[in-house]
């Protein structure tokens, strides 16, 4: 791939996201369908993929909508989420096609979307930001004062509100406590306090529970002191709550929505060493691409420089010959893809691999920094690695910018 499309380049293992698709989707209950954040990896044809498998999408912007509806989601399997959605936004929820639902995260912003007179038999979620706290996960985003969703306390007393709305149809309750989550006993905890909530605020405020969406959050460990989330332990707790429910309210569609999870493990960046040099007696490989492509690898929500998990392509069974920084070719010292890993030999032109980065990759990078531009994406299947984003060209990069006429003196 490395030769053919050229690097710094993301390589997403279709087939091994495939396998984890279907262990998953094997072990949940059938009645809870998957929801994939196209947030976590927006590609038009990593979406596609899932949808492939018979999951759902859920999309946070008009691009990210659209490229959903490429991807030939159905729509009924389409959630529209997020904290600021625009006019044009709300309109495009309501289009032609539909959704199943939109997740709306203020009564301020359920009111816009109900004062639309093309919101007519618009279906909406309720996102709740719940009393109950959760520790476990990297990122909360619950419990607190947040920008997400509506404050339970304030959807206690919104029966009014809720009975007022002339277009839209609340169907049901969302909340999405974190992400990160890499404790089991965490996921559970908050599956069954959304849907505790969830049975609360629908009979205090007589909205139907159509479909109930408990979030995810699922986390892949990226650094040494981390260990993988205990998936059975997850889904039996997780399938044991969404069953008791069920067993309350029959029917109701029980969504969850995971990113990470389902695509973190099968990514790789793919970058080549252009210089290998030392500098007061440290080794340095300076690499083709860093964090302009591959943000969180300078260490999400930490102070210490931890390390993604990152090997030699070139000599993969070679044994550690030395330690090295890995960085890339941007002009700041924080470009530093790995902080003194043992690695075999490296040589320039040799290729480097980060591993488990399928999410949260380019699209949460600071891609235009240096005007490097988007890095190619490549997704394999059944062996077959498919070219499915080209790299930005000096001409992608320049072409939206305007050069203005000044006098010269
Ligand atoms: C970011 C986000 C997701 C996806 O999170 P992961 O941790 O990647 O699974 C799902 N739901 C909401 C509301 C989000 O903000």
């Amino acid at each position: 791939m490395a030769e053919r499309h050229g690097t710094p380049l993301y390589v997403y293992d279709g087939d091994h996201l495939r396998r984890r698709y279907e262990q998953l989707r094997a072990a949940l209950d059938p009645r809870i369908d998957i929801f994939y954040s196209l947030k976590a990896n927006p590609n038009v044809s990593v979406c596609a993929l899932f949808r492939s498998l018979g999951a759902g999408l859920e999309v946070s912007s008009l691009a990210e909508l659209v490229t959903a509806r490429r991807a030939g989601v159905d729509p009924d399997d389409l959630i529209f989420l997020g904290p600021g959605k625009s006019g044009e936004e709300l309109l495009a929820c309501c289009a032609e096609g539909g959704m199943h639902a939109v997740v709306v995260e203020s009564l301020a912003e359920l009111a816009a979307l109900d004062a639309l007179p093309e919101a007519a038999g618009t279906r909406a979620i309720l996102r709740v930001n719940p009393t109950f706290e959760s520790h476990g996960s990297r990122l909360s985003m619950g419990g607190k004062p947040r920008q997400f969703g509506i404050d339970e306390e304030i959807l206690h007393g919104a029966k009014a509100a809720i009975s007022a709305l002339s277009r839209v149809r609340i169907i049901g309750v969302h909340a999405y406590l974190g992400t990160r989550i890499l404790d089991a006993a965490t996921v559970v905890h908050n599956t069954t306090g959304v849907l505790r909530v969830a049975a609360t605020l629908a009979g205090e405020l007589g909205i139907p529970l159509q479909t109930v969406d408990i979030g995810g959050g699922w986390g892949v460990p990226y650094f040494d002191n981390e260990s993988d989330l205990d998936v059975a332990a997850t889904v039996d707790g997780v399938n044991r709550a969404v069953s008791e429910f069920l067993d309350r309210y029959p029917g109701t569609r029980i969504v969850t929505e995971l990113g990470r999870y389902l695509v973190g493990w099968s990514g790789t960046y793919v970058l080549r060493a252009r210089y290998v040099k030392q500098s007061r007696g440290e080794w340095f490989v300076v690499a083709d691409g860093g964090t302009n492509h591959h943000m969180a690898a300078v260490g999400i929500g930490s102070f210490v420089k931890r390390n993604f998990p990152i090997g030699s392509l070139t000599r993969a069974d070679a044994p550690p010959a030395d330690v090295y920084t890995v960085t890339g070719p941007l002009c700041t010292p924080n470009d530093v893809i790995a902080k003194r890993v043992p690695l075999p030999e490296v040589r320039p032109g040799d290729l480097l691999g980060v591993s488990r980065s399928g999410a949260y990759g380019p699209s949460a990078s600071p891609v235009l920094f240096l005007s490097h531009g988007h890095p190619a994406e490549v997704l394999v299947l059944d062996g077959v690695g498919h070219l499915v984003r080209s790299r930005d060209t000096v001409d992608d990069l320049l072409r939206p910018q305007h050069l203005i006429p000044l006098a010269t003196f």
